[in-house]
């Protein structure tokens, strides 16, 4: 019996296709078939179509995820301190992450000695420079209509987020307006997988056109790529949850990373922090965690927590800058880390759709959304490790929270029982 093959698998597929045939491109001299059916042609218009469904869902896919994730934060005043202590713990977590990300992207260069300029055409929109003070101030929409059709994020992620909360706050009337942004979210999720569907198709025209444009000279680019978002995952993963474990937590970090290698495995292969959820919750609270706090601050983190695809957007967002010959200034860095900070709350935990919010980081900064062509066709293998990542700091902030609310047996934490046994 034929077994049918997984999306990744496709994906992974166009991308080997997509390169063989932008090489063979590449050393063909230029002529009719290559440059008009082919590179301005077929490859042009499957490549185009797919980024502009991506970016299609962007406006739609974080403002429904905003609202439905924020409204879901209901027990805010009950919960009190926990709430606001998680919230706290998740944001300076994740803006933590992407300035490793944009030092380690800075320190290795992963995109220089790669022009794609030739490629596609750079948008002249960065270096419009504002105070932070006029930053701030557009943040707050005047009219948040305007700013969807314009695609503004940061003004439609303030929107969202205070909808959400006061939905949260209206309570029980607010219920059913509730369940009709909770079922968009679904439909907007189904859209998503619906464009993923094609990915296979525009990776391979993307992937064979860059390399038909710049030959193999890319590939040592993009492994670098790879390199600079793998080593700051593990930088995050070790020193700072580590560092919070040990030093906010007064825990051995080893006995947590032990214990949880099951659960990391399980997110390594789903690339879903949402479908690693279940396992996650039993893990955490076989380490000690009360079922009242686990339940309340994983599936939030599931959703607005993000450290790892933070990592993934600051290092791309480097890596296109040099590519594009762009230089990001202190104020571009600043905007970048707000951003994706934030993009993180907005993006959903199920595989790929950082690559879609990582659209709306580049645009906060004017870099070309283009760029995402040559890093998409590798984002699989980032997406799993980037997904260990995102839940292995919802974990760690869950169990330092609940330690300081006295919501933790810490004998449990360092009973030997391994998790397996209870998976
Ligand atoms: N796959 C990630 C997660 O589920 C999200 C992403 O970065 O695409 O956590």
């Amino acid at each position: 019996m034929k077994k049918k093959l997984s999306l990744t698998m496709k994906i992974f597929i166009a991308l080997g296709l997509g390169l063989v045939m932008g090489l063979i491109l590449n050393s063909m001299p230029s002529g009719h078939v290559k440059d008009v059916l082919l590179i301005d042609g077929i490859f042009k218009l499957c490549g185009k179509v797919f980024i502009n469904a991506i970016k299609m869902l962007v406006v739609p896919l974080v403002s429904v995820s905003l609202i439905c994730g924020a409204s879901a934060i209901g027990d805010v005043k009950k919960l009190g301190r926990v709430g606001v202590k998680t919230l706290v713990f998740y944001m300076m977590t994740t803006a933590l992450a992407i300035s490793v990300a944009l030092l380690i992207g800075k320190f290795m260069n992963p995109g220089i000695g790669l022009d794609m300029s030739n490629i596609i055409k750079q948008e002249p929109t960065i270096g419009q420079s504002k105070s932070l003070v006029d930053v701030i101030i557009a943040m707050v929409p005047t009219n948040p209509i305007a700013s969807m059709a314009n695609g503004d994020m940061l003004p439609i992620i303030v929107f969202s987020l205070l909808m959400g909360i006061s939905m949260a706050l209206v309570g029980e009337k607010a219920q059913p307006v509730i369940n009709i942004f909770e079922s968009l979210n679904e439909i907007v999720m189904k859209m998503v997988m619906v464009v993923m569907e094609f990915a296979p198709i525009g990776v391979f025209a993307l992937i064979a056109n860059t390399f038909a444009s710049v030959g193999l000279s890319a590939m040592a680019n993009l492994g670098k790529y790879m390199i600079a978002v793998i080593l700051a995952l593990i930088i995050h993963a070790t020193c700072t949850y580590m560092g919070v474990l040990t030093f906010v937590g007064r825990l051995n970090p080893i006995v947590f990373f032990k214990k949880f290698l099951p659960v990391a495995g399980v997110a390594f292969s789903t690339s879903s922090s949402n479908a690693t959820l279940p396992v996650t919750i039993e893990a955490v609270e076989n380490m000690g965690v009360s079922k009242n706090v686990a339940s309340f601050t994983l599936p939030l983190g599931a959703t607005i927590n993000m450290d790892g695809t933070a990592i993934m957007q600051g290092v791309a967002c480097v890596f296109i800058s040099q590519v594009y010959g762009i230089d990001l200034s202190l104020q571009a860095l600043l905007t970048i880390i707000a951003t994706a900070t934030l993009a993180s709350v907005g993006t959903a935990g199920v595989p790929g759709v950082g690559m879609i919010t990582l659209s709306m980081v580049l645009q906060s900064v004017g870099l070309p959304v283009e760029g995402i062509a040559l890093i998409i066709g590798i984002d699989r293998v980032l997406d799993m490790s980037r997904t260990v990542v995102n839940i292995t700091g919802d974990s760690v902030c869950t169990i330092v929270v609940a330690k300081t609310e006295g919501e933790f047996d810490e004998d449990m934490y360092y009973d030997q029982k391994v998790i397996e046994e209870v998976l």
